[in-house]
Formats: structure tokens, C-alpha cells, sequence
């Protein structure tokens, strides 16, 4: 039972493998997707947070260009005259600090200081020269070295005259621009390659350091810009990670445990003896049955065979008992009956050739044995003599003794396979009348070494002959066990010392050679007879 429970081991062992690496499976997709979830979202939120301020701006922008376009017929009007008017619009406009009137490319005129007398283009040529109508400058009159943006309405094309406003960009900048954090760290006006980062009052070009990424987004309306930077989305979406993995752990766990649980058929070692018959892993093998008398090959035994590809061979020791348990016997018995009957015209057909099968108790459960055997077996008109096999190590109790009377009446001979092993050998040969025993291979080992078995194997030997029942010894491995058996009367061997089992499509060459081995054999016996 150790290899059996070694390889129900396995089983278990691989469906632990199979539900924990789907676990991990499990774990790491959900990390990755929520790792994908929060980088999109960061970038997304970046996106959102430049537009919002864009869309801003330009609303702040936008009365200032009515209130400049309202102005345009004040250029060129005295100073004296139109200070007050300056002032009152001054007033109306919270985010403007001055008012200018450029007439003759000279500022004449300001809110704050009344009259001027300044050349525009020296001193905001990019305005002037440039044609840009914004510019981001600092201020020299009032409050001097603060930021301001300045913009600018000409009233005619080259420039010379127009409405030169002054805009409070560092207030409008440190509500608007805000950072948001974690996502964005810093957030910059730029106009024209100069740019106002919050919270530094210093107008100067914004550049991303190394690990910093930046979100541009451009107002479709004034010629500015608004740029953010921060930490890559993927480096914070992956020290969020940590947070995420409860979650994911708990998620992983689960489908590792409903994997499990939805294996434990599948990978369970009776699925896997189903799943080899469709598969044709199982093979049929049969070991000669040598008569003690001439040494000719009385008949077969059938013996399975499996060789999965998932864990090599595995003896019939290990999966017959687990078959029998789980009611996956019979199947197998049909496969070694549709098996041999395949194969039946390259076996001998002289009537008395015994084909042996192992058939468990339970297959004669509602004379089971029998419809297989009707549609199986008698159809291919076999020539040859079928035994079953039936083994003590079942509850041979359970075997239904009118059954095996019908095997009788068919013409089926019956053998209790590994006799005196079991509890109480004797009641069966009155029960099932036998027509074989096969002594089991621990009494023929005994031969020679153990007093004690040596003498039950005297024992039966002279019980079957007394009941006039065939002998079959099992495990015949020396010449000294066969002489021996063969001088108490045993009449069929069957063992390693004749030959191992091998495939059925074997048998017929081994059967030749066997024959060809005892010609020569038995002239050579014939020529020493004195
Ligand atoms: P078993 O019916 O007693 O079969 C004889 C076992 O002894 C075979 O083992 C055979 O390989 C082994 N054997 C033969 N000669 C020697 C020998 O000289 N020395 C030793 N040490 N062993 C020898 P195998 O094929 O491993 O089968 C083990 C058991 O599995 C069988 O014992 C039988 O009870 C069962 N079995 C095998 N095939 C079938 C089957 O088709 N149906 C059923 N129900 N049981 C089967
Ligand atoms: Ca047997
Ligand atoms: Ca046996």
C-alpha cells in the first residue's frame, strides 16, 4: 500500500500545484490590473486637472478682451481725459492691475501713474515687433519684480497703437494652478517660452527633472499653455501596490481554493484510471502457464498494465485495489476481454489452452461478469479454454455463488488465485467448487527457506490433490522450487523462472521459441537415454 499511497500523493501534490500556481496567477493579474487601473486614472486626473485649468484661464481672459476692445476708442484721447474712465474700468476688472494706452508707439497714458511717455517696442518688443499678444513680464512700476502678464489689443495692424493691460498673473496662477497632490507635484503658465510655476515667483522656463513627467495642454483661445509635472503615473501607481494587496491576496486564495475544490475529481487517481482507458494507456500483458509434466505452455494469464504519461508505470498492485473500490474494475476487465479476443487468432487453438483472467468479486454483482462474457467473449467463437480468476484477497463472501455455478454451465473453469492468503481458504473450495487453485507466491518462495509455509504449501498441495483439484504454483523462480513442486505434483507453473510477462502481441514469438527451446531439449534427452 506505500506506492499506492505514494502515487495518491502525487495527486494530491500536483492539484496543490495546479490550484496554488493558478492562485499566483490570480494574484498577480489582479495586482497588474489594478497597477494598470490606478496609472490610467493618475494620468487621467492629470489630463482632467490641465484642462480644468486651460478652460479657466480663458474664461478669466475673456471679459478682459471686451473690456479692451471697449477701450480701443480711448487711445489717442489725452491722458487728462481719459484717466478717469481707465480708473472706473480698472475698478471693474478684479484681475487687472493697469491699464496702458499706446498711441505712436509710445505708452502716453497708464491707470495707475496717468500720464507716460515710454517707447512700446523697446520695451515689450515682442509685442510690438513680435505680434504676440501676451507676454509674460515682471513688474517695474508698482510692485516691482512681480510677475504680471501683459495683453495686448493693438487698434491697428502695425502695432503702434492699442490697449495694453496688466494682469495679476501670480494671483490668478497660485488659485489656479494649485497642485494637486500626489499626482502633480508642479504646475506652470507658459506663454511664448516663458513660464510661471506656482508657488515661485520667478518667471522662468519649467523643466521636467529626471524622474518627473510632464502633461501639456494649450488653450485653443489666448496663446498660453499649461504644463504639469509630477512623478511617473506607473512609479505612484506602483507604491499604491501595497495597499491593493489584501484585496488581491484574499481574491487568490479564493480561486485557489475553488480550484481545489473542482480538482479533487478531476485529479483524483479513479479519474485518472477512467481518463487512461480512453486514452489507451492500459496494456494487456500475459504470462505463460507451463505444464510441470512436459514443460509446454498450458496457457495465459492476463495481467494490465498502465503507463500513464503523467506518472510513468504503475503496478496493478497500486491501481487494482483503488479500481475495485471505486467501481472502475469491471470497465477494466472488459478492456482485457475485448483486448484477448482481438488478439485470439495468434494464440494457440488447441481446446485445453487456458486463457486466465482476473475478475474481482464485485464484477459478479448482478451476474455482471456473465453479460460481459455473453457479449464479450462467446461471440469470437474461441476455441481456447477461459478461467477466471477469482482472488481470496476479495471478499470472495460476496461472490455470488450461483454465478459461478453458470460459469461452470457455460464452460468457464474457475481458480481461486493466491490460495491461503486469505481467512478461510477451505470453505470456498465447497462453496465455489474450484476447479484450480493457484498457490500464492509466498508459499512458493518459502521452498527451501521457511519451514513453517513450506509445510501449508505441502498441505494444500495434498488437499487439491485429494479433491482432484487442478494446482497452479504462482512465483516459480528457481529450477530447485519447480523440481520440488513438480516431485509433490503440482501441475502447472507459473513464474519468472519460465518467463516474465510480456505484451500479448509478444506471446506468439515467445511461444515458438519456447517450443523450438523443448525439441531440441528432448531429442537431446531421447540420444543420453541409455
Ligand atoms: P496475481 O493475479 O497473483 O498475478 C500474479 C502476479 O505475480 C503478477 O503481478 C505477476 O507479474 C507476478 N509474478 C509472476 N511470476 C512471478 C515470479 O516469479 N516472481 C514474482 N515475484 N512475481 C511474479 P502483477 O502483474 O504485478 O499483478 C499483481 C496483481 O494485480 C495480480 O496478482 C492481480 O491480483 C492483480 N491484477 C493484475 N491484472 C489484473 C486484472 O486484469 N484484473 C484484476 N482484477 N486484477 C489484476
Ligand atoms: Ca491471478
Ligand atoms: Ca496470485
Amino acid at each position: 500500500m506505500h506506492v499506492s499511497q505514494h502515487i495518491v500523493g502525487q495527486f494530491r501534490r500536483k492539484r496543490l500545484l495546479i490550484a496554488s500556481t493558478v492562485a499566483a496567477v490570480v494574484l498577480i493579474l489582479t495586482l497588474t490590473v489594478r497597477f494598470m487601473e490606478q496609472k490610467g486614472q493618475i494620468e487621467q486626473q492629470a489630463h482632467a486637472f490641465a484642462n480644468n485649468a486651460v478652460s479657466r484661464f480663458d474664461k478669466l481672459f475673456s471679459p478682459l478682451d471686451v473690456a479692451a476692445s471697449n477701450t480701443l476708442g480711448l487711445v489717442g484721447l489725452t491722458c487728462d481725459h481719459v484717466r478717469a474712465p481707465l480708473i472706473e474700468k480698472l475698478a471693474t476688472l478684479q484681475t487687472v492691475r493697469s491699464i496702458m494706452l499706446i498711441s505712436q508707439d509710445m505708452i502716453y497714458c497708464s491707470s495707475i501713474f496717468g500720464e507716460r511717455n515710454r517707447q512700446f517696442s523697446e520695451l515689450y518688443p515682442e509685442l510690438a515687433v513680435n505680434n504676440q499678444r501676451m507676454v509674460l513680464s515682471v513688474d517695474d512700476s508698482l510692485l516691482k519684480g512681480s510677475p504680471i502678464l501683459l495683453l495686448w489689443t493693438p487698434r491697428t495692424l502695425d502695432n503702434r497703437s492699442g490697449v495694453l493691460q496688466a494682469i495679476n498673473i501670480e494671483m490668478m496662477s497660485n488659485y489656479l494652478l494649485e497642485p494637486s497632490l500626489p499626482w502633480i507635484e508642479r504646475a506652470v503658465f507658459n506663454v511664448a517660452g516663458k513660464s510661471l510655476e506656482y508657488g515661485n515667483p520667478l518667471i522662468e522656463p519649467a523643466l521636467p527633472s529626471e524622474d518627473e513627467v510632464s502633461y501639456e495642454e494649450s488653450s485653443l483661445r489666448y496663446p498660453f499653455s499649461v504644463t504639469l509635472l509630477g512623478p511617473s503615473p506607473g512609479k505612484l501607481a506602483l507604491s499604491r501596490l501595497p495597499s491593493q494587496l489584501p484585496l488581491a491576496l484574499l481574491l487568490s486564495l479564493l480561486t485557489g481554493y475553488i480550484i481545489w475544490l473542482a480538482t479533487a475529481n478531476r485529479m483524483s487517481f479513479s479519474w485518472q484510471i477512467t481518463y487512461g482507458l480512453s486514452a489507451k494507456e492500459f496494456m494487456v500483458y500475459c504470462q505463460p502457464l507451463i505444464n510441470a509434466r512436459n514443460g509446454d505452455c498450458y496457457g495465459i494469464e492476463l495481467l494490465l498494465r498502465w503507463h500513464s504519461p503523467r506518472q510513468g508505470w504503475i503496478p496493478p498492485d497500486v491501481f487494482i485495489p483503488i479500481a475495485e473500490r471505486q467501481n472502475l474494475i469491471a470497465p477494466l476487465t472488459r478492456f482485457v476481454l475485448s483486448e484477448v479476443v482481438e488478439h485470439l487468432p495468434s494464440l494457440p487453438t488447441t481446446p485445453g489452452f487456458h486463457i486466465a483472467i482476473n475478475v474481482a468479486a464485485s464484477h459478479f454483482h448482478e451476474r455482471e461478469i456473465l453479460n460481459d462474457l455473453q457479449t464479450l467473449w462467446w461471440p469470437a467463437n474461441p476455441q481456447q479454454q477461459l478461467v477466471v480468476e477469482l482472488t481470496e484477497r476479495d471478499a470472495l463472501p460476496v461472490v455470488d455463488q450461483q454465478a459461478v455455478t453458470q460459469l461452470h454451465k457455460i464452460g468457464v473453469k474457475v481458480a481461486i488465485d493466491d490460495f491461503g492468503t486469505g481467512h478461510s481458504s477451505l470453505a470456498y473450495l465447497k462453496t465455489l467448487n474450484p476447479d484450480i487453485l493457484k498457490i500464492d507466491k509466498i508459499f512458493t518462495a518459502a521452498i527451501g527457506t521457511d519451514a513453517i509455509n513450506a509445510t501449508v504449501t505441502d498441505m494444500v498441495i495434498a488437499l487439491a490433490q485429494r479433491l482432484n483439484i487442478r494446482l497452479v504454483a504462482e512465483g516459480v523462480e528457481t529450477a530447485e522450487q519447480a523440481d520440488y513442486l513438480r516431485e509433490k505434483g503440482v501441475d502447472v507453473f507459473q513464474g519468472y523462472y519460465f518467463a516474465r510477462p510480456m505484451p500479448l502481441g509478444d506471446f506468439a514469438a515467445w511461444l515458438q521459441n519456447h517450443r523450438k527451446g523443448l525439441a531440441v531439449w528432448s531429442t537431446r534427452e531421447e540420444l543420453t537415454q541409455p
